[in-house]
């Protein structure tokens, strides 16, 4: 076994060296002091930032190589830890994004699907959850949720604990144009309110801006399209949707590369506001006492398994997402062992000293991050609609739900999940359908501790978004 920690480039050792150094002339100092008055800590701010539909692997501190789309991520990432291997509970937002507020299973809070009749109705979160929000609000802090996202709305049980939830301009498409200046405008304001508000705080900003339809403003919509290239894709997402969600269709390989480019474009243009944003913790002195979290509610599939776009299938391309925590106190490094969304609730939890919510599924990580306790080795779990999935450890994936019967992967050899095992190796496919059904257990267990909210039917903005985001469509999307 090796350190928990394994610095990977010369900027992260650079930065361990001058922690190193700033730590021996704080101990001169202390020396040099002959009483050091020692004030309590104030509690640290947090920061919780989710990018829609921002897959791991797109990004630098990734390993993503092909584009430099991430300078400010990366720079935020050599100033933090990185967890490498994190999955998303949930394939698509609303499961996923319940899972992070609440931290318990998809099958634990039910918040899944809509039912798409002569009306649109959706799942709402029971009010009987201990959410992210709740806790922090309890503990003293002022809470904000600045979204861009409109399916995680107010009226279905996610304002729990938010002091403010600001949805911007909801009738506009959340994923278009300059949504991440509006929404980071929005969170620069909130922050200078904060700066003397004389309480901690914790804040949520829901991003979309990776979200098909891929228009981000120019400079960045051309950036990175193939010159001449004269094919159909132009990253409206009903477009890509009607081209290509067709049994047999294929696309060309220039236009899986045009959509590609148009997605990294969304990166470089939400990394320009992330560098923005964390520009003005700075400028306010409170980035010293702030903790941060960059994660995703899912990935994006770019047709690796024959889809794209949608997040029904549980493909890594769809659920590993980013999980990057820079805090006080915690020295930069990466992390390679299995995480997934429902551990960040009792990370932030454990990090600030609040109290964890009594039925909360995720593991803390605080203690691996600050290295006062080793790496909590445990399977992993996802699922959307039938499908589920299941990590072991050892990196052996098994995913059950698909037509085609189980597959089952080795992500350590087989990273792009292409060769399925599940014939060949039985005895392992029980074995992790045995994990499955612990899991499945434990959340319909908890389940119960939860009351059942009514569904809420969406309103006339929320289904044309939902329509426009390609989430819905037929009779209700007409004439919208
Ligand atoms: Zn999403």
């Amino acid at each position: 076994m090796g350190p928990p920690f394994r610095y990977k480039n010369d900027e992260v050792c650079m930065l361990r060296s001058l922690s190193l150094l700033g730590l021996a002339l704080a101990a001169v100092a202390s020396v040099l002091m002959l009483s050091p008055a020692r004030a309590a800590a104030p509690a640290p701010n947090v920061i919780l930032i989710l990018v829609d539909a921002m897959r791991a692997d797109k990004l630098g501190p990734y390993g993503y190589t092909a584009r430099a789309t991430t300078p400010n991520l990366s720079r935020f990432a050599s100033r933090g830890v990185v967890f490498e291997n994190t999955i998303s509970q949930a394939g698509w937002t609303v499961p996923s994004v319940a899972s992070l507020f609440t931290g318990v299973d998809p099958q634990a809070h039910r918040v899944l699907r809509y039912q798409q009749t002569s009306r649109v109705e959706m799942d709402a979160l029971s009010l009987g959850h201990q959410t992210i929000a709740e806790q922090f609000k309890n503990a003293g802090y002022s809470t904000a949720a600045i979204m861009k996202s409109i399916v995680v709305d107010s009226g279905r049980g996610f304002s729990q604990g938010f002091d403010t939830f600001n949805v911007i301009n909801p009738k506009q498409n959340q994923a278009d144009g300059d949504s991440g200046r509006e929404l980071t405008d929005a969170a620069v304001a909130w922050l200078e309110q904060q700066k003397t508000a004389g309480k901690p705080f914790f804040g949520y900003l829901h991003y979309m801006d990776t979200h098909s339809p891929y228009k981000a403003p120019e400079p960045y919509y051309s950036k990175y399209r193939a010159p001449g290239y004269a094919g159909p894709v132009s990253g409206a997402h009903m477009q890509i949707e009607n081209d290509y969600k067709k049994p047999g269709v294929v696309p060309a390989a220039a236009d899986i590369q045009q959509a590609l480019a148009l997605y990294d474009s969304e990166v470089e243009y939400w990394d320009a506001q992330f560098g923005r944003l964390m520009q003005v913790l700075v400028s306010t002195g409170l980035d010293a006492n702030t903790i941060v979290v960059v994660t995703a509610d899912h990935g994006e599939a770019f047709w690796e398994h024959g889809t794209n776009v949608f997040h029904e299938h549980l493909y890594q391309e769809n659920i590993h997402i980013p999980f990057i925590v820079k805090a006080p106190g915690v020295k930069p490094g990466r992390l390679s062992h299995w995480t997934q969304s429902i551990d960040i609730a009792p990370t932030l939890a454990d990090l600030a000293g609040v109290p964890k919510g009594a039925h909360w599924q995720g593991r803390s990580q605080a203690a691996v991050l600050k290295g006062t306790g080793p790496a909590t080795v445990l399977p992993v779990y996802a699922e959307y609609s039938e499908r589920r999935t299941i990590i072991e450890p050892s990196g052996m994936k098994l995913l059950l739900g698909d037509p085609s019967g189980p597959m089952l992967f080795d992500l350590k050899k087989d990273p792009g999940e292409k060769t399925n095992l599940a014939a060949a190796q039985p005895d392992v496919v029980n074995r992790l359908k045995g994990l499955l059904e612990v899991r499945s257990s434990e959340g319909k267990a908890l389940a119960a501790s939860f009351p059942m909210e009514e569904k809420n039917e969406m309103s006339p903005e929320q289904v044309q978004q939902l329509c426009a985001l390609g989430y819905l469509s037929g009779a209700v999307c007409e004439g919208k």
